[in-house]
C-alpha cells in the first residue's frame, strides 16, 4: 500500500484547491481523479453569491455573505473570514501563475452570457470583464461562419434589452479560418488564437471595420492557454476592449483555470492519478486508514492521515439518485435530502432554490461529515465542493465560490492531521 499524508478524491475545482492547500502544510499529497470535473463546461468564474435565498440580487459577495442566515448552507459552516481567506489564496495563485483574476469580494463584477444576458460574478479571467459594455459607446458582437453555438443575433438582443438602445450596436461574423466542410467550437478557434500570427490577421480584419474604443465580445476564443497573451495583442492591435462570453462548452475559460491549477500542482510535487476510479474504503474506529481504486487489472489500495473527498454532486458522480433515495457510493455517508415528494418545487425557477439542488453530505464546523443526529461519520475526511448539503447553486449563483472556499478549508484542515 502506498502511502501519503493527505489523499484528495475528485479533480475537480474543490478537489484541485484542496490538494493545493493540503501541499502547504503536507509533504505528500495525492489526487485521486475519475475525469475531469464541472470546471470543463461549466466556464472559470468564480461566483460567490449572486443572489440571496429570497431570490433577490445581492450588493455584493461580501455584503451578501454578511446577510446569508441559512445555517447549513456551506458558508455558514465555514465563516465568511475562512470563505475569505480561500478566495484570497485562490486570487494570489492565479496572480503568480501569470493569469491573475480580475474582480474583488466587496464589488459585484458582471459577465454576459452567450444569450446576452448579464451574469453577476466575483473572480474572472479579465478577458471575461464587462464592464466596458457600460461605458464604450459602440458593441459589436462578433461570430465566426463555421460555429453553430453562438449567435449574435441573440447576444445582441439580449444586451439591447438590458443595456438600452442608446448605443451602436454591430453584429460582425468572418470565417473562422478553420478547414471548411465541418462546424467547429470555441476550442478550435481558441487553439488557432494561440498563435500571434493569426491573432494579428484577425486583429487586422476588425480594424478594417471597428473603431478603437469599441467592446467587442466574442466566444471564449482567446487561446488555450491560462495567460493574457491574445487578449493584449489583440487589445493593442486594435484600440478596442474584447470580452469573452461566458456558458458555452466546451468552457475554455474553465480549460484554462484547469491547467492553471494542474500546472501548479505538477511544481509543488502533488501527484495527480487520472482515471483512478475510487470505489471504497478501509475504516476503523471511525478513521479512514485507505481507500481503493478497482480498475481493469486489479484492486489498488492507497494510505493517508487525512482524506478529502470532493467528487462532486449528481454531475460530478458524488451523488448517486435511485428511485427513492441518493447514496454516496465510497464511503456510503448519510445523505440529506427533502422527503421524496418534495425533492422538486412545481416552479421551476423557485427563488429559495430546488430542494433537490440542496442534496448533500451534511457537515459539521470543520467539513466532517454527519448524520441526522449531528454525530461525525469519520474524524480524518473533509468534504468539499458540490457534494456539500444546503445550497443551489444555479439560483444563487455560488457554485465555484463554495468549490473554492470548501476545496480550501478542507485542503487546509487535512494538511494539518498528525499522526
Ligand atoms: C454546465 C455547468 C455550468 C456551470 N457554470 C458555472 C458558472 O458559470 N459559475 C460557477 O461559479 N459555477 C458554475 N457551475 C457550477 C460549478 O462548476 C460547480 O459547482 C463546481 O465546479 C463543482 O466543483 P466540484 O469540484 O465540487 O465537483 P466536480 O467539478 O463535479 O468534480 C468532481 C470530481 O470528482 C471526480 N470523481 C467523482 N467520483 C469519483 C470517484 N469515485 N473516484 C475518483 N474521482 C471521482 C470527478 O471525476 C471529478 O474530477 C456550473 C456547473 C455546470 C455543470
Amino acid at each position: 500500500m502506498r502511502q501519503y499524508d493527505v489523499i484528495v478524491i475528485g479533480g475537480g475545482l474543490a478537489g484541485l484547491l484542496a490538494a493545493a492547500a493540503a501541499r502547504k502544510s503536507a509533504d505528500k499529497v495525492l489526487v485521486l481523479q475519475k475525469g475531469v470535473g464541472a470546471i470543463a463546461v461549466g466556464g472559470g468564474s468564480i461566483d460567490v453569491l449572486g443572489y440571496g435565498t429570497d431570490g433577490r440580487l445581492l450588493p455584493g459577495p461580501q455584503a451578501g455573505l454578511a446577510m446569508l442566515t441559512a445555517p447549513e448552507h456551506p458558508y455558514s459552516k465555514i465563516g465568511a473570514c475562512l470563505v475569505a481567506e480561500g478566495l484570497y489564496f485562490f486570487s494570489e495563485l492565479t496572480a503568480k501563475a501569470g493569469y491573475p483574476y480580475g474582480g474583488s469580494l466587496s464589488t459585484r463584477g458582471w459577465l454576459v452570457t452567450a444569450l446576452g444576458t448579464l451574469k453577476p460574478s466575483a473572480f474572472f479571467p479579465r478577458s471575461m470583464d464587462a464592464s466596458a459594455l457600460g461605458t464604450a459607446p459602440e458593441i459589436a458582437v462578433l461570430g465566426f461562419n463555421e460555429m453553430k453555438d453562438f449567435y449574435p443575433e441573440l447576444v445582441v438582443q439580449g444586451l439591447k434589452q438590458r443595456l438600452g438602445t442608446n448605443k451602436k450596436y454591430r453584429i460582425i461574423r468572418i470565417p473562422s479560418g478553420l478547414a471548411a466542410g465541418r462546424d467547429v467550437n470555441s476550442l478550435d478557434i481558441a487553439r488557432n488564437l494561440d498563435h500571434p500570427a493569426n491573432r494579428q490577421a484577425l486583429a487586422l480584419q476588425l480594424k478594417r471595420t471597428l473603431p478603437a474604443g469599441t467592446a467587442i465580445v466574442l466566444p471564449p476564443v482567446l487561446g488555450t492557454k491560462p495567460d493574457y497573451e491574445a487578449l493584449i495583442q489583440l487589445e493593442q492591435e486594435t484600440g478596442c476592449v474584447f470580452i469573452e462570453a461566458a456558458g458555452l462548452p466546451p468552457a475554455v475559460t474553465g480549460l484554462r483555470l484547469q491547467s492553471l491549477l494542474i500546472n501548479h500542482l505538477r511544481d509543488e510535487g502533488v501527484e495527480i492519478m487520472e482515471q483512478a476510479d475510487v470505489t471504497g474504503a478501509l475504516v476503523e474506529d471511525g478513521v479512514c486508514r485507505a481507500v481503493y481504486t478497482d480498475n481493469f487489472d486489479r484492486r489498488r489500495t492507497y494510505g493517508a492521515r487525512a482524506f478529502v473527498l470532493a467528487t462532486g454532486g449528481f454531475y460530478g458522480g458524488g451523488l448517486l439518485a435511485g428511485i427513492e433515495t441518493v447514496t454516496e457510493p465510497i464511503f456510503h455517508l448519510p445523505v440529506r435530502t427533502a422527503p421524496r415528494d418534495e425533492w422538486g418545487s412545481e416552479s421551476l425557477l423557485p427563488e429559495d432554490g430546488q430542494p433537490f439542488a440542496k442534496t448533500g453530505i451534511a457537515v459539521d464546523a470543520s467539513l466532517r461529515p454527519v448524520n441526522a443526529a449531528g454525530d461525525i461519520q469519520l474524524n480524518n475526511l473533509y468534504i468539499a465542493g458540490r457534494n456539500l448539503a444546503g445550497y443551489d447553486n444555479c439560483m444563487e449563483k455560488s457554485g465555484n465560490g463554495v468549490a473554492v472556499a470548501s476545496g480550501y478549508y478542507a485542503g487546509k484542515l487535512a494538511g494539518e492531521v498528525r499522526a
